[in-house]
């Protein structure tokens, strides 16, 4: 799954996605650090994107307190705004959380709340805890592991992995950031290295992560 940021990135996954299906699938949306920068022109822009048939998300949206590139108003406004759009059209949520833990589980909560059924989605390169994860899991929301969670210092995250239920998480490299080294390419294969610490904090079969983890996609986009 290949997420835009804003819209030309956006634009480019779908593009992306239908030279590559279907192995390569497409998400739209607007990244917390460019909130600040639409205008309802680029709403409806945005919004005939993730109407095209080849976005099979909606996403990277969500907070991040952390950097703050917009401000925290403007992001919890487009964060909310696309959840709607989601939820409108049906499509799962890939969601961004840095520093914003307690924010990013209220909205989510709140949003699932007023779904009766199929509520779908994911807070990837996940860095919250195991009582968050617990939370978001139970209301079908999955969990997103990217390579960090092999840090000794991910404690939470690590947490998280260990007590999470059954197909309720996903394997991500979080391309390009979050890669192997400052110098190393985080490529595809970046996964491999995430089931294999998911395997070792779950004590079960690397093969056995990677079904889980196929059966939650598969569950999440809806196949
Ligand atoms: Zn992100």
């Amino acid at each position: 799954m290949v997420p835009g940021w804003d819209l030309r990135s956006s634009d480019a996954a779908l593009e992306l996605a239908e030279h590559h299906a279907p192995f390569v699938q497409a998400a739209v949306g607007v990244h917390p650090h460019h909130a600040a920068a639409m205008d309802e022109r680029a709403w409806g822009a945005v919004e005939a994107l993730i109407a095209d048939p080849r976005c099979a998300a909606v996403g990277e949206i969500g907070l991040d307190f952390f950097r703050n590139l917009s401000p925290p108003d403007a992001q919890q406004a487009a964060f909310e705004r696309q959840l709607e759009i989601a939820a409108a059209r049906d499509l799962p949520v890939l969601v961004h959380d840095r520093d914003a833990h307690d924010a990013v589980s209220t909205t989510l909560l709140a949003w699932a709340g007023r779904r009766s059924s199929n509520v779908r989605g994911v807070v990837h390169a996940f860095s919250g805890d195991a009582a968050m994860a617990g939370m978001l899991t139970e209301r079908g929301i999955l969990i997103s592991f990217a390579l960090p969670l092999s840090f000794r210092s991910a404690v939470g995250a690590r947490a998280a992995a260990a007590a999470i239920g059954a197909a309720t998480y996903l394997v991500e490299t979080d391309a390009p950031h979050l890669g192997p080294d400052r110098d190393g390419r985080n490529e595809p294969t970046t996964v491999l290295r995430v089931a294999a610490e998911l395997a070792r904090l779950r004590t079960m079969e690397p093969q056995a992560v990677a079904d889980e983890a196929r059966r939650a996609y598969d569950r999440m986009i809806g196949e």
